[in-house]
């Protein structure tokens, strides 16, 4: 088995790594979809080769049961139900649910 990388500046090139591939996703989303898909899939294996999580502001953009790139009101869908927020997936139609864990901070 090849010898992991122990520098620990490997972590954080994955996570910018990461990080480049959801904005190529976003933006490739409008006029090719399939290729979100693709750079969801590489951020994810990039992850796992690391061992390190994806931050929570990403791993709310894809479908953590096929992995689909979500962009909300186009093939997801948002709702709050039980103090939780319940994303569906129009691609499997399968949900996600997420805990709300603080209250949300009022504006105004
Ligand atoms: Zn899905």
């Amino acid at each position: 088995m090849k010898e992991r990388s122990r520098n620990p500046a490997t972590k954080k090139i994955a996570r910018e790594r990461i990080e480049i591939l959801f904005d190529q996703a976003k933006r490739a989303f409008g006029a090719h979809p399939e290729r979100s898909n693709r750079y969801v899939e590489l951020a994810r294996r990039i992850a796992m080769r690391q061992r390190i999580r994806i931050d929570r502001e990403y791993r709310r953009q894809f479908c953590h049961h096929c992995y689909t790139f979500l962009v909300p009101g186009k093939n997801m869908r948002v709702r709050v139900h039980r103090s939780s927020v319940v994303v569906t997936c129009h691609a499997c139609n399968k949900k996600t649910r997420y805990r709300v864990v603080r209250p949300l901070v009022q504006s105004t």
